[in-house]
């Protein structure tokens, strides 16, 4: 199943903000004091009904993926996860920093319950181990994806895995060998994000991908992706994404009119408030327990857009979400 598409519903759900890593560009890093929220597991069920009620009545598919902080800690990730896959029938994904892929109860239940794991790895051991916060990340995070991928191929599991890496100034050159390395490791698709931030922050202007790196990326991604998919690595994101890309790197903002807000994307926080993306929490969220059914959640759309005429959100102005920018274009 991919990503996105019109017959998918896809909920991108921060559901546990603890963390146990300090990546150096992430706001949920584990030496920054802050809000360490875990959603209580019966808003979990409760919502999760909707969505099987949904696709009961609308026949298309449901994909929850889970986001943190670091979901894998959680410590009801098992008994959700079983809850909505096994007993509502929804499709489930998580990204992870892989810290906990070593966990044979874990790796059991991706096996038995998940079509897609994300794993954040930004490039070879040094690289990684620094920007990560944890020596010997990479070849620990390595191995765990390699036996993984040997126990998918042994069992009749559809779990794919994929890589998401943030390329940044020092390891965008060696993307192709990164590229290669990680499909040594059976892992099927990687998908990129460039390094976010603002010009505030010193670790993003330090870091963030010049304009000639990110017209070098769009230049060389098509030939990258089609030498990948002869190792067996389907490298994600389309033309639009790159060209997102280059404007970013040139400070250039994109303005969105129309993202067909919550037809086929929700992003729920960890206050419970749904909404098209993850930049449009505070002006368009709609609190998780208003939606009870789902003639409700039919509605979001709609309410969407009337809250996008009533307080139209900076970030419309140059957005920045990833998935309208078609980064899992295959
Ligand atoms: S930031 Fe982008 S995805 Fe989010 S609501 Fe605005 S236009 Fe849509």
């Amino acid at each position: 199943m991919s990503f996105l598409s019109n017959q998918q519903l896809v909920i991108v759900w921060r559901v546990y903000e603890p963390c146990n890593l300090g990546c150096h560009f992430c706001e949920y890093r584990r030496d920054i004091v802050r809000s360490r929220i875990i959603t209580p597991v019966e808003d979990i069920i409760r919502f999760g009904g909707i969505l099987s009620d949904y696709k009961k009545k609308t026949n298309n598919q449901v994909l929850v993926n889970w986001l943190g902080g670091e979901p894998l800690l959680w410590k009801d990730f098992m008994p959700v996860s079983k809850a909505l896959n096994m007993n509502m029938g929804i499709s489930l994904s998580v990204t992870t920093n892989g810290t906990r892929l070593d966990s044979q109860e874990i790796r059991n239940v991706l096996l038995e319950n998940y079509e897609m794991i994300t794993v954040s790895v930004d490039g070879f051991g040094d690289f990684h181990d620094y920007h990560r916060g944890q020596q010997g990340l990479f070849e620990k995070v390595k191995e765990s994806i390699k036996s993984l991928h040997l126990m998918t191929k042994n069992s009749s599991s559809k779990l794919g895995i994929r890589i998401n890496t943030v390329l940044m100034r020092d390891n965008v050159g060696n993307f192709e060998t990164f590229c290669r390395e990680i499909a040594s490791w059976g892992v099927a698709e990687l998908t990129i994000n460039q390094l976010g931030g603002n010009e505030c922050d010193d670790f993003f202007e330090n870091n963030r991908l010049l304009p000639e790196q990110a017209e070098w990326i769009d230049k060389e991604l098509p030939r990258i992706k089609e030498n990948a998919i002869q190792n067996g690595l389907k490298v994600l994101g389309g033309k639009k994404y790159t060209e997102r890309m280059i404007a970013t790197s040139r400070n250039v903002s994109i303005p969105v009119d129309d993202c067909v807000a919550g037809r086929y994307f929700l992003f729920i926080d960890e206050n419970k408030k749904i909404s098209p993306c993850s930049f449009t929490s505070k002006e368009y969220g709609i609190p998780m327990d208003k939606v009870s059914s789902v003639d409700d959640l039919l509605k979001l759309p709609l309410l969407f857009k009337k809250l996008k005429g009533e307080q139209y959100a900076q970030s419309c102005m140059d957005c920045h979400s990833t998935q309208v920018f078609d980064k899992f274009e295959r």
